[in-house]
């Protein structure tokens, strides 16, 4: 897609005028216009969306918008990406700012794990498999899983996915995090020894054949760098000095962090567990920032702070100055597109999902 830059115009707006400029256009478009926000979106974004949620309750309120027009999405690309594959033909998906993408969606790439495939399948027979990518994926490894007889999954809801692919195969390939599929595999009680990892630069993903045709679950090596940032010490450290606080993290955290704190579940889920723990309580979360700085000021009555400051820089590339642009350029710019066969059989392995969560 061509680069645009933006007009001065917006550059030069308060933060005052830009927010009473898109209250204005949303008004004018009314039912012609749903925003979208990421929990992980800066506050005022958030502030701004008609539905604020996590990856899950998005595309569910992405496939359920019949009346817009116009989906504007504030999170990441992928995320944009699901909204348009789940949207009718005649809705335009909007995301503000082209390059919020996200790191960990870019570790698999279709060309690595349509190799990947065939080498599993060379030792194994890939039919003993059931692919599995986290919605943090491109379309096309949507569409892998589409027409493979695979899934997509999300942090919320990936524990139940596992359990209607291991009725299935015995076997699972998932992709592209290791973290969430090592957590999830660890709850289901999986033997350690039949969790492998496949590193796309090595020969046979790094493992040998036995240990391939052994494993019951193939992990991708990929990761989340906000959420591998949180250390055991981080938790340890805030156990010494706040004894009594309740500590909840994200399952893409490692497993170490994971089997150290209280709880630990998607962004939707821990906002949740804050809106339902008693007042005077102290919780500390592991997870994006922009996310525990807004629990914290939306519950005064608890002591809510984070486990270590982590920000993702790609949710925090969406502000009001390109929301703003992308409102008065509605339809016209910074429009998500992917094409077919790709929808089609992304959009199978995320109604998949849908389906059975
Ligand atoms: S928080 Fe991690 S997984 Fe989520 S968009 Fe940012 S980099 Fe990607």
């Amino acid at each position: 897609m061509r680069h645009l830059i933006m007009p001065d115009k917006y550059r030069q707006m308060s933060d005052q005028h830009l927010i009473e400029q898109i209250k204005a256009i949303k008004a004018e478009l009314s039912k012609r216009l749903v925003i979208l926000g990421h929990h992980y979106q800066r506050k005022e974004i958030v502030e701004l969306a008609d539905f604020r949620g996590d990856s899950l309750e998005l595309s569910r309120d992405a496939a359920r918008q019949k009346e817009a027009e116009f989906i504007v999405f504030c999170g990441v690309h992928f995320m944009a990406e699901s909204a348009e594959i789940l949207s009718r033909p005649e809705q335009i998906v909007q995301l503000p700012e082209f390059r919020a993408g996200c790191p960990m969606a870019d570790m698999a790439e279709i060309f690595q794990v349509e190799s990947a495939w065939r080498e599993i399948d060379k030792i194994c027979s890939a039919e003993n498999f059931t692919p599995i990518t986290y919605v943090n994926s491109s379309a096309e490894l949507k569409a892998f899983c589409g027409r493979n007889d695979g899934i997509v999954c999300t942090s919320s809801n990936a524990s139940a996915v596992f359990d209607w692919a291991f009725k299935k195969t015995a076997k699972l390939f998932f992709f592209p995090d290791e973290h969430l599929g090592r957590n999830i595999a660890n709850k289901k009680g999986i033997q350690k020894d039949k969790v492998i990892v496949w590193d796309p630069e090595e020969e046979m993903g790094g493992n040998t054949s036995k240990q391939i045709k052994e494993a019951d679950i193939i992990l991708w090596k990929g990761y989340c760098r906000v959420h591998t940032f949180f250390k055991p010490e981080h938790v340890l450290a805030i156990r010494e000095k706040y004894p009594q606080a309740v500590i909840i993290v994200h399952p893409e955290c490692v497993e170490e962090v994971v089997g150290l704190a209280d709880a630990d579940g998607s962004t939707g889920f821990i906002v949740n567990f804050v809106q339902a723990a008693k007042p005077g309580s102290t919780i500390v979360i592991g997870t994006e920032i922009n996310l525990v700085s807004r629990l914290a000021m939306e519950h005064p009555d608890k002591k809510i702070f984070e486990l270590a400051r982590s920000l993702c820089p790609n949710m925090y590339r969406i502000n009001l100055r390109n929301l703003l642009w992308t409102l008065d350029n509605i339809g016209k710019i910074k429009i998500v597109t992917v094409p077919e066969p790709i929808k089609a059989e992304a959009k199978v392995a995320l109604e998949r999902m849908l389906e059975i969560t």
